[in-house]
């Protein structure tokens, strides 16, 4: 029996969620869309094991399939990356960080991270999130004038303060990150380095951003992002710090792994590995810099003035509108957004000043530059009529059209 006919209610919720992807464009930095075999994969019996431990070493029966399972996971993980360890059980990004804290700091440690509203994640440190609860976080954060990392001021705060790890990675700064300085700064005062790529994962996995694997003791990442797998996380390391990591992630912090989600990051990182993934991520990135400048071009001031990755991150101030009312009107549009503050932002996190816009999705999808040319011109249209419904009446009707061409690739009717 199909679930339509077993449970009607949650099968309408998820046609009408198919429609809604189908229907509008997600220019969410961190969202992308899995392919129909990430998906099988994550629907798959593995749903139903039980496997806590790692291969070889479980502490339940019948696991040699999930032993060839994870095995396969982290040796693919392993040479996507060129890393010497991986551990592919934390559940998510934030579980990945928390794994890497435990195995390398004690509670009440000093650290330094990215400031969110410069481009941080609350895991780097934030009041309201455990990280910045149970350790003490030293934030840095972009130039003024720049709006780029301050390695400076990150040097300068790591002479005073001694961090034992220094955090870096970012969910909302455009620009490629110098690992290579972050770890000479770290030696100079003895810290480890921590880098987090969950935004640009995929890029990384491509040689299209530098990676952080030869510099780094830790990376951690999800899997969603640029990357384009399941909704899930990773840890990669050097071989000394192995063992100390895979203790964190079990069983100091987690239970049973998802063993399904373990089957999809398995078919994330093949598919990561073949010659079109590539060629993806390149797409990305051009459609990125094509946005950035005909926003620029229609007359937005963008954060450090463009962008090196998948995003960009959009000034509203002198628009006189706020990143939630063009957020909101955007959405009434198709345009699928999310506010974001901007390095000093003079306005509360609900409002903010700044909205991010992405291109993995969209590229996913197929959209090329013509289409990016054309929503910029929409976005641009939105703005500044932020409230009339007509407008947002329109732009929906032509993102519509849009859409019509490209159809969302794990969406099989
Ligand atoms: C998205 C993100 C995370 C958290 O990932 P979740 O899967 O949402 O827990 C961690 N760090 C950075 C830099 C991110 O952008």
């Amino acid at each position: 029996m199909s679930l339509r006919n077993i449970d009607p209610d949650t099968s309408r919720i998820i046609e009408l969620e198919k429609k809604r992807q189908t229907e509008t464009i997600s220019l969410i930095a961190s969202e992308n869309h899995a392919s129909a075999a990430v998906l099988e994969a994550q629907g798959s019996v593995f749903t139903d094991k039980y496997a806590e431990g790692y291969p070889g070493q479980r502490y339940y029966g019948g696991c040699e399939d999930v032993d060839l399972l994870e095995d396969l996971a982290v040796e693919r993980a392993k040479e996507l990356f060129q890393a010497e360890h991986a551990n592919v059980q934390p559940h998510a990004g934030a579980q990945a960080n928390m794994a890497a804290y435990f195995a390398l700091l004690e509670h009440g440690d000093t650290a330094m991270g990215m400031k969110l509203d410069h481009g941080g994640h609350l895991t780097h440190g934030e009041k309201v999130s455990f990280s910045g609860r149970l350790y003490n976080f030293i934030k840095y954060g972009v130039d003024r004038e720049t709006e780029r990392i301050d390695y400076q001021e990150i040097e300068q705060l790591a002479l005073k303060h001694h961090p034992r790890l220094i955090v870096a990675g970012a969910s909302a700064y455009p620009r490629i990150i110098d690992f290579e300085r972050l770890r000479s700064i770290a030696d100079t005062v003895d810290a480890r380095l921590l880098i987090d790529i969950a935004h640009i994962a995929g890029l990384v996995a491509v040689g299209l951003h530098p990676s952080p694997v030869p510099y780094a003791d830790v990376i951690t990442s999800t899997t969603h992002k640029t990357l384009r797998g399941p909704r899930s996380g990773i840890i990669l390391c050097r071989k000394e710090l192995a063992s100390a990591i895979d203790a964190a992630v079990f069983p100091q912090m987690q239970g049973g792994p998802l063993v399904h989600a373990i089957a999809a990051k398995a078919v994330c990182f093949h598919e990561a590995m073949q010659p079109d993934f590539e060629d993806y991520q390149r797409a990305t990135l051009e459609n990125a810099s094509v946005l950035a400048s005909e926003l620029q071009r229609l007359g937005l001031r963008l954060i450090s003035g463009g962008t090196d990755n998948h995003l960009v991150l959009v000034d509203l101030t002198a628009m006189n509108v706020t990143g939630l009312q063009a957020e909101v009107a955007l959405e009434k549009a198709g345009i699928v957004t999310n506010r974001d503050p901007i390095p000093f932002d003079k306005r509360p996190r609900r409002v903010t000043s700044g909205i991010r816009l992405g291109t993995p999705a969209a590229t996913t999808r197929g959209l090329g530059k013509e289409e990016v040319k054309r929503l910029a011109a929409l976005i641009i249209r939105v703005v500044t009529n932020i409230d009339d419904v007509n407008v947002a009446r329109e732009v929906r009707e032509e993102v519509r059209q849009i859409c019509a061409s490209f159809p969302v690739p794990g969406i099989i009717d």
